[in-house]
């Protein structure tokens, strides 16, 4: 048995969305005459509560938008300093919009509304960059899908608003968070400025990241993305893909939730096992203990029975949970785990 759980990203089309992209109809959405993408944007933005939405191939082309749609050349954008904004885009933020990050040592790759106020520069005191954007992730990352309390993100937006700052959320697995602590879409859209959505991580779709926003700085988004060459043809193909996601594969997510609290269970049973991340949604960053099993043994052993998950670096290892990972491959995993 092959299983990979090196990300919810290598998930194959399932067949009804096989199916949906069949028979999408298509036209030329550099036009924005392509009826499918029209249609799945139009859908974000309703979802969310928010003015637009735009189409994007990746989700560091729809981050790196929002970026360039809040700041200017010289500005600062503060973030945590796991932030995929400003670790996993190949310095973007700095290559496409000339600006600095201030990183805040945050929980999990959470930051509070405190330690955002603690890290914008004094906007008269010219000698530093002016601080102008805010960036959450939600689920984080490098975080181990840790979730945010909905609570401090309110306190955020107030500093942002006091100090006049933009806020955008990375929202590249916003819909886990969602579904995880049953919030409603719309309560994120109130809160912030932009947000991105990707298609092609628990929802299973093979390409896509929606941005949405408010019209006012959503206007200047299809210039951007055509400056970063993200202006497709006929896309609607892969459209199709994320509106069927959005419409099928949620209920989904709480299927990976739940596998994902039982591998944890499982680890947490383990000796060769130092300490595992609580799961909040489907993301396991764990560590070994060293005195029981080398990293090359734990990582060699998985591999030789066909297991494949992400070492992340500094003892993290990673798996995370999909729509691919079947039950059967769920018994064969913690079979594996608790045999070693
Ligand atoms: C995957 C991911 C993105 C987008 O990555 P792409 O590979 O460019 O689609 C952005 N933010 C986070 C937190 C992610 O996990």
């Amino acid at each position: 048995m092959q299983v990979d759980l090196r990300s919810d990203t290598v998930t194959q089309p399932t067949e009804g969305m096989m199916q949906a992209m069949m028979n999408a109809e298509v036209g030329d959405d550099v036009y924005k005459e392509d009826p499918t993408v029209n249609q799945l944007e139009a859908y974000v933005a309703h979802l969310f509560g928010m003015d637009e939405a735009l189409y994007f191939p990746t989700g560091s082309m729809a981050n790196q938008t929002a970026i360039k749609l809040h700041t200017l050349p010289g500005e600062q954008l503060i973030c945590d300093k796991w932030a995929h904004v400003y670790n996993y885009e190949g310095g973007g933020a700095s290559f496409n919009s000339g600006v600095s990050c201030k990183l805040i040592d945050g929980d999990r790759g959470i930051i509070t509304a405190k330690q955002v106020e603690a890290g914008i520069n004094a906007p008269d005191f010219y000698h530093s960059p002016l601080t102008s954007l805010v960036c959450l992730e939600n689920t984080t990352n490098k975080g181990g899908g840790a979730c945010y309390d909905l609570e401090e993100i309110k306190k955020i937006r107030e500093v942002c608003n006091q100090h006049n700052l933009g806020l955008h959320l990375d929202g590249a697995r916003l819909m886990n968070a969602i579904v995880a602590q049953q919030h409603d879409p719309k309560e994120f859209g109130a809160l912030f400025d932009t947000i991105s959505i990707c298609l092609s991580k628990g929802l299973g779709a093979p390409m896509g990241t929606v941005l949405v926003g408010n019209s006012s700085l959503m206007k200047n988004a299809i210039r951007v993305r055509k400056v970063l060459g993200g202006g497709m043809r006929q896309v609607g193909f892969a459209a199709a893909a994320g509106l069927y996601a959005l419409e099928n594969h949620l209920d989904q997510l709480k299927a990976d939730h739940k596998k994902a609290k039982e591998l944890e269970n499982c680890l947490n049973e383990q000796s060769y096992i130092a300490s595992v991340e609580a799961v909040e949604t489907n993301i396991i960053i764990f560590y070994l203990n060293s005195n029981k099993i080398s990293e090359q043994d734990f990582l060699n052993h998985l591999d030789q029975n066909s297991v494949r998950i992400s070492n992340m670096g500094e003892g993290k290892m990673r798996m995370v949970t999909h729509l691919d990972y079947t039950n059967a491959q769920h018994d064969y995993v913690r079979h594996l785990l608790e045999n070693i």
